[in-house]
């Protein structure tokens, strides 16, 4: 094999995990090559999942006027009859401009893209089939990353059809606004979606197996959540699972197992996601993935093979673009021995559902669990002036501080402006800061994050009055 074909670092999956990793060692002096099938350049994450998701959201705010609606009425919109024309346009506009984003970042650090599908022949050859092309590569890397990442899991006996039934992947060929929808898993992308599709207007049915929804988040806030959906139409089937999906001319019905029927125009599935490792041959590599097709791998993100890594959603928990770029990032630095520190444990969780939720840090139920005795600050956007002037009266943001050394343990926010603000907190709370910090600081007026200033003067009160009686 000529040498053009080998490389220090090899990179399978262009999503955020598979950049950053490409990026990190192009940076160090590396030859890095990364591999992306057809017309996938950026992942699930620019072609099919964070970006379009949170396009289509601002899509939906803008046109259903439904964040401007406690300003100018119930009846506020900008356009009547939306269709998903008016949608996807926006949705396919960013997702192209994003591709080329990622495109020219890897071009100018050097990196040599190739189309294909790759599988490993043995731990440092690979095997990368262009199939549009029919044309088959052997390459060799001193170093593998897997950034292959997930694809919506389907359960057997559901038929997707891509029209009445349909997965995250589908509603970005959506034909049709549904005035129904049964949306099925209430986990992240489920509540995103039924939230997007109550603010259209449809009536949502979201079923549930479990009796609880995002019990990762805030109780009390996904109480707020919850009480926000069912005011825009939407029903929640908690502890209940789904046996059939009967589709007809004009529609579905979604049997339960308690035998209660749904009807709806549309179905969308969100019920996992399953992770794209069949195609790798791992065993040829000495490795295997698990029964949802993810790999295991140690702190340093590197798999039982020591010059394999695996990073992003093929791993696991937390599946997010965010910790996938810091994860490829590490990975990257541990196989060219460049010194790194651990992933932060320190990570925001952002839920785009309408409202938004953020977090960083414990929550209550944590805290308790663990015996760690906390103060509630609690700030409420309607008393904000930025809140007034932004027509979001049901805003909150939750400080959760430590009653002995005042640190601050957990921020939880609801409302407009959610997965900016969460940063403020985990700053304050990455540098080991306390309340007073944030008693002191002095925000600029009107803005949101005066709800920061806001919840630190409420939880510092009550840790006073404490203190008065002891
Ligand atoms: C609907 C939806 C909404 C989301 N919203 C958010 C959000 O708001 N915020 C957030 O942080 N995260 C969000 N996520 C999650 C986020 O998209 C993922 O965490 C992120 O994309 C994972 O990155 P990754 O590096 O694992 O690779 P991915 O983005 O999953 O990309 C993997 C790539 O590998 C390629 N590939 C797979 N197998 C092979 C092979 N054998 N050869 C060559 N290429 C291969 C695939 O074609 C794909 O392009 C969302 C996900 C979905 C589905």
């Amino acid at each position: 094999m000529s040498d053009g074909n080998e490389y220090d670092l090899l990179v399978i999956g262009s999503g955020p995990g598979g950049q950053k990793a490409a990026i990190a060692a192009a940076k160090l002096g590396k030859r890095v090559a990364i591999v992306e099938k057809g017309s996938m350049l950026g992942g699930v994450c620019v072609n099919t999942g964070t970006i379009p998701s949170k396009t289509l959201r601002e899509a939906v705010l803008y046109l259903t006027g439904m964040s401007q609606r406690e300003l100018y009425g119930a009846s506020y919109r900008v356009k009547a009859n939306i269709t998903p024309q008016d949608l996807l346009a926006r949705t396919s506009h960013v997702i192209g401009k994003e591709v080329e984003v990622v495109r020219s970042q890897l071009l100018r650090n050097r990196i040599e893209m190739i189309t294909g599908e790759a599988r490993f022949l043995d731990a440092n050859t690979l095997a990368i089939d262009d199939r549009a092309r029919g044309e088959r590569l052997t390459v060799r890397a001193k170093n593998v990353v897997i950034a292959t990442g997930t694809a919506p899991a389907r359960p057997d006996g559901i038929s997707f059809d891509n029209y009445r039934v349909l997965d995250s992947d589908g509603i970005l060929d959506l034909q049709f606004i549904p005035s129904s929808m049964v949306v099925v898993g209430a986990g992240v992308i489920g509540i995103e979606y039924a939230s997007m599709f109550a603010a259209l207007g449809t009536k949502v049915t979201v079923v549930e197996k479990r009796d609880t929804m995002l019990d990762f988040c805030d109780r009390e806030i996904v109480e707020a959540l919850q009480f926000h959906l069912r005011d825009l139409a939407v029903t929640f089937r908690f502890g209940e699972a789904v046996t059939t999906v009967d589709v007809g001319e004009s529609g579905t019905v979604t049997t339960l197992a308690s035998g209660k029927k749904v009807p709806a125009e549309t179905v969308m599935y969100s019920a996992g996601r399953q992770g794209m490792t069949d195609a790798l041959d791992l065993e040829k590599a000495g490795l295997e993935a698990d029964a949802r097709g993810r790999i295991f791998v140690d702190d340093n993100f590197q798999t039982k093979v020591d010059n394999i890594y695996a990073v992003g959603d093929v791993i696991g928990f937390p599946a997010l673009a965010a910790t996938s770029m810091d994860q490829g990032r590490l990975a990257a630095y541990h196989a060219f021995g460049e010194p790194t520190t651990k992933l932060t444990d320190l990570q925001p969780i952002g839920i785009y559902s309408i409202p938004e939720v953020s977090y960083v840090g414990a929550t209550e139920v944590e805290l308790t669990k663990n015996s760690v005795p906390y103060e509630v600050g609690v700030s409420r956007y309607r008393e904000l002036a930025r809140g007034g002037i932004a027509g979001d009266s049901y805003g909150m943001l939750k400080m959760l501080v430590s009653t002995e050394d005042r640190k601050l343990l957990g921020v939880h926010i609801f409302g407009s402006g959610a997965t900016d603000l969460v940063h403020i907190g985990q700053a304050v709370m990455g540098c080991g800061g306390t309340v007073d910090y944030l008693v002191d600081a002095v925000f600029n007026y009107p803005t949101l994050s005066e709800a920061y200033k806001v919840a630190a003067l409420d939880v510092t009160n009550k840790i006073r009055a404490l203190k008065a009686f002891s």
